[in-house]
């Protein structure tokens, strides 16, 4: 779980389309965001764009199954021979008036969902039953989960009646030209080697759901530039950056490192 800070320096962001645009209607009418997507596309990036823009303190949660309604709303601790109450992520951002990013929230229990439906529909109150506490959002709470459609998560989901109270986007995978631009502006690599490396993830997305549970992400690109503008041999830092990060499987590896050898 992260805590972070409010936001000191606006990060890179760049727009795929009208996201930001939609990020402010629904935080402006106090509606809470879904964004969907697959890992490593920039939806974390965009909601810490987004905070940083509209001046608002981040609390970003990575979720996962052992997550529960006390690790986002707090507990009693114990310290110095007493008591003490200690607000978890989503309650300080409903104190403060901040955003609350859920990342992958279909990870989480079952019974942490529960915490978030008073507060992702119109009531935006957040019930604190431990300290008999009853919230009300200030209007610039928001609350932004994300979750990954793609295979792992078919049978996991979100129920509709937590997905139901969420105004949805849909990420995916940058276009060439884009992904080119978010290469060269995270890691300074060249024209030519962010071309050279959105050429190869465009060759390995067309061989997911045939060989690979997920797709080449633009963050695994971005390991590969900043290894190869070190130094490293560029097939080399593909092998390891990219191509063993996507499988276990050998044979698939191989036939991933032939791509990678038709461009370096
Ligand atoms: P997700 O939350 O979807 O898994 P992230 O937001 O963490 O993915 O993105 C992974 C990395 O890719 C980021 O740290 C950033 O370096 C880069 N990135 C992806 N999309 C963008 C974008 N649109 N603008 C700037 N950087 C991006």
């Amino acid at each position: 779980m992260k805590l972070d800070t409010p936001n000191l320096a606006t990060p890179f962001y760049q727009a795929a389309g009208d996201e930001i645009a939609v990020f402010e209607h629904a935080w402006r009418n106090r509606l809470p965001l879904l964004i969907k997507g697959p890992t490593g596309c920039g939806k974390t990036r965009f909601v810490a764009y987004m905070a940083a823009r509209l001046g608002l303190p981040l609390y970003t949660v990575a979720c996962h199954d052992d997550l529960t309604a006390a690790d986002l709303v707090g507990r009693h601790l114990i310290g110095e021979g007493r008591t003490v109450w200690c607000d978890g992520p989503l309650t300080r951002a409903v104190r403060e008036g901040g955003i609350c990013y859920l990342d992958e929230v279909v990870e989480a229990r079952k019974d942490t969902t529960v915490v978030l439906h008073p507060l992702a529909d119109d009531r935006r109150i957040l019930p604190i039953d431990r300290t008999g506490e009853l919230l009300e959002a200030p209007p610039g709470f928001m609350l932004v989960v994300s979750y990954n459609p793609g295979y792992q998560n078919l049978l996991k989901g979100m129920k509709p009646s937590t997905r139901q109270r969420f105004v949805s986007l849909r990420f995916d995978f940058p276009a060439a030209e884009r992904e080119e631009a978010i290469l060269r502006g995270e890691t300074g690599c060249t024209p030519d080697l962010a071309r050279r490396l959105v050429g190869i993830a465009g060759a390995l997305r067309a061989l997911k759901d045939r060989d690979l549970e997920e797709a080449a992400s633009t963050r695994l690109l971005i390991y590969a530039a900043l290894l190869i503008k070190d130094g490293m041999d560029a097939v080399a830092a593909c092998r390891v950056a990219i191509v063993e990060s996507l499988t276990d499987d050998p044979e698939v590896a191989e036939g991933l490192m032939e791509v990678v050898a038709a461009t370096f």
